[in-house]
């Protein structure tokens, strides 16, 4: 049995005309004769409109209840779907994440997909029926709704993908595929081939909203080739696959940005071994991602500065959990919420010397300062003053010829 699974994003599922498009690219691996599951998002808004009426409740809305009133969109994009199949004359059903079930680990709104029950999408698929499984959403061990973080439709597909055995996994959206840059920012950003999970999941954590990044980590884990494609247009789109598949020599893949970081930073903090996990350790209990961080070398061996990066929306707790934080000492704090952070990857600089060079200079030439600086093995990240961002971007795709 050749089993495809299709997931569909929220652009290309956002309204009554869009359902009936997308019906219509579903059946065109019918008539090629597919098995197909169908993984759709949200209408487009959706999911944001159903976070701004939780927090009209309240800005603590309790977890449990949260994930059932988030995950309620997908509810009403299987039902369209399935009924528009079904207008068609095709035989077509939703299924939604308890129904399945599809069972997930892990807490509220950031739950992961452990496993999925295949015994009766299986008897339908081979009843000839097009199973719509809602996206982004599983239950927990006591049967609760649980949801996997936003984007998470592009990871409840790699797992179908998994589970069924299928034989392709294709991500439609509103662009063309993976680009070098986000298209809707940079005219000159360029469509990707084919592209590494190593450098997808880089790019994608810091920044490319194209794909979700723990869906990237699934699809590695897993070996799932990702086929990222327009639901708008018929063209190829970027294949997302393991490293040894891929023979461009390219340094750079491409360059990420975000534009929701703050950069916080305790001035004269009394040194101490132990005093940055003193200042981490309530972060982290709340669940609050430290991204970027640089501390300074004490010159008097007494007192030093730190400052690390969080996302923005952290930033009013974060600061009311370091003012009320006993453990440490220190003289001031500056909040900053005008930054934003910038990211050149790929796999070719781990053999490639000078690009972190490259890099700095192409930035400096533009009277670009650079505030905070992060590397791993396949990506650069600097942090910069927020107006800088597009300047910056522009010019590191240029340097590193990404649209060529
Ligand atoms: P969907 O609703 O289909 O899941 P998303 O909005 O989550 O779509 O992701 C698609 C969007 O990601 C694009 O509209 C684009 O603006 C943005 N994006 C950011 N970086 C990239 C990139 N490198 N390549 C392609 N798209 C990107
Ligand atoms: N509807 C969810 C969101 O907006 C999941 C998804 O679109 O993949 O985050
Ligand atoms: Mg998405």
């Amino acid at each position: 049995m050749k089993i495809v699974v299709l997931k569909f994003g929220g652009t290309s599922v956002g309204s009554t005309d869009r359902i009936k498009k997308v019906s219509k690219i579903i059946t065109s691996y019918i008539k090629k004769k597919y098995k197909v599951i169908v993984a759709p998002s949200a209408m487009k808004g959706v999911t944001n409109d159903l976070i701004r009426k939780s927090k009209e409740i309240s800005n603590n809305f309790i977890s449990d209840e949260y994930d059932v009133l988030v995950s309620s969109g997908e509810q009403m994009s299987c039902s369209l779907i399935a009924g528009s199949l079904n207008h068609l004359g095709y035989k077509s059903r939703s299924w939604l994440g308890w129904q399945v079930p599809i069972l997930t680990e892990g807490g509220f709104s950031k739950a992961r997909i452990k496993y999925i029950y295949k015994k009766n999408i299986m008897k339908y698929l081979k009843s000839g029926g097009i199973p719509i499984v809602a996206g982004f959403q599983g239950i927990n061990s006591n049967s609760r709704i649980t949801t996997i973080g936003r984007g998470g439709t592009d990871a409840s597909a790699i797992m179908l993908a998994r589970f069924f055995n299928a034989e392709k996994c294709i991500i439609y959206t509103d662009v063309e595929g993976v680009y070098t840059t986000d298209p809707n920012t940079i005219k000159k950003a360029k469509k990707i081939k084919v592209i590494s999970y190593e450098e997808m999941l880089e790019m994608a954590s810091l920044g490319a909203k194209v794909m979700q990044p723990h869906s990237i980590q699934d699809a590695r884990l897993n070996r799932i080739d990702i086929d990222v494609r327009s639901s708008f247009k018929q063209t190829s789109g970027t294949l997302i696959t393991k490293r040894k598949n891929i023979l461009s020599n390219k340094i750079i893949r491409g360059v990420s940005f975000t534009k929701n970081d703050a950069k916080i930073t305790l001035v004269g903090v009394k040194d101490r071994p132990g005093v940055a996990a003193s200042i981490f350790e309530p972060l982290y209990i709340n669940s609050i991602n430290v991204d970027m961080v640089v501390q300074n070398i004490s010159s008097n061996g007494r007192e030093t500065d730190l400052t690390f990066t969080i996302k923005s929306e952290d930033s009013v707790k974060t600061e009311k959990l370091l003012k009320k934080n006993k453990k440490i000492n220190f003289r001031k704090i500056i909040v900053d919420k005008k930054v934003s952070k910038v990211s050149i990857i790929g796999v070719g600089m781990i053999t490639t010397p000078g690009v972190t060079y490259r890099m700095f200079n192409a930035l400096a030439k533009k009277n670009i300062n650079i505030i905070v600086i992060s590397t791993s093995e396949i990506k650069i990240s600097v942090l910069l003053n927020r107006r800088d961002l597009n300047k910056a971007v522009n010019i590191l795709h240029k340097e590193f010829r990404l649209e060529k």
